[in-house]
């Protein structure tokens, strides 16, 4: 059974105004009202990015809207995880999605019989995330913002996955790296926009209060201190951290090096670190 079938993308339903948009939209939900209000606030989301944002002229994004929290059960992610971004589609691990994914990310090419990959990244919010406006709004926004940095400007990308990996005791939460923090800018801009600032600042009150963890209440924390109109540099950000860690850096890539299987590919890190000051 093609899932897709039982499916209505945004491809579908408007072929003309966007006969390959570049963030595809997926919602589903078996509640055909709350469908349609989900994709309304989806396309207002898009809609900023493409009247505000550079977007890349190839690449695209396939944005999947689960109906609920199963995904994130299946992944064994953190109870507070609202969504996710991964990329390369090509070469995932995608054992742990539900078939529809896979249908969306990897279909099968009725011809070769060989599984294409249409997107270059994939962005999935759990259902939970999806249940007020204001909150889809951050999370796809944040999402969206990450797909940005990894088509244009893939040596800082690249760079902060690095640093990730490095498990420096300097790096303590997800916002010491500076892809997390425009992501977070950028989702704030965003909601406010839309909603307003009042709104968006009762909501992120709201989070705090929750306290799904205490990481989650930190994390909503530090979004309530970001000034969203104060502009936010990836690369100036991002260098002093690779001048510091320089070494460890090198280290990594030569451990990469040595193993053919590692996940970072060699050529992208070479590039990478020739490429930063
Ligand atoms: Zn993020």
């Amino acid at each position: 059974m093609n899932y897709l079938d039982d499916m209505r993308d945004d491809e579908g339903i408007e072929p003309q105004a966007a006969e390959k948009p570049w963030a595809a939209l997926y919602v589903q939900s078996d509640d055909c009202n709350i469908k349609a209000h989900r994709e309304e606030a989806c396309v207002r989301v898009r809609d900023y990015f493409e009247q505000n944002c550079p977007l890349p002229e190839e690449s695209r994004v396939a944005c999947i809207f689960a109906k609920d929290d199963c995904i994130k059960s299946q992944l064994n992610r953190d109870v507070a995880a609202r969504g996710l971004f991964l990329a390369p589609v090509e070469g995932l691990d995608l054992t742990c999605f539900p078939p529809y994914v896979h249908d969306i990310v990897a279909p099968i090419d009725q011809r070769t019989s060989e599984c294409a990959f249409p997107y270059a990244g994939m962005i999935l919010l759990h259902g939970s995330t999806c249940e007020t406006d204001i909150g889809l709004t951050l999370t796809f926004a944040h999402e969206l913002q990450h797909f940005l940095q990894y088509t244009n400007a893939k040596p800082l990308w690249v760079m902060n996955k690095l640093l990730m990996c490095l498990h420096n005791e300097e790096f303590k939460v997800w916002w010491d790296f500076p892809v997390e923090v425009e992501a977070r800018v950028t989702a704030k801009k965003v909601a406010e926009c839309l909603f307003g600032a009042e709104l968006v600042r009762e909501h992120i009150k709201e989070k705090i209060k929750a306290r799904i963890t205490c990481d989650d209440a930190k994390d909503w924390e530090f979004v309530q201190g970001i000034v969203s109109s104060v502009p936010y540099n990836l690369g100036d950000c991002t260098r002093p951290l690779v001048r510091r860690h320089r070494r460890q850096l090198d280290e990594l890539r030569q451990r990469c090096q040595e193993d053919a299987d590692a996940a970072v590919s060699r050529s992208k890190i070479s590039l990478t670190l020739t490429s930063m000051p």
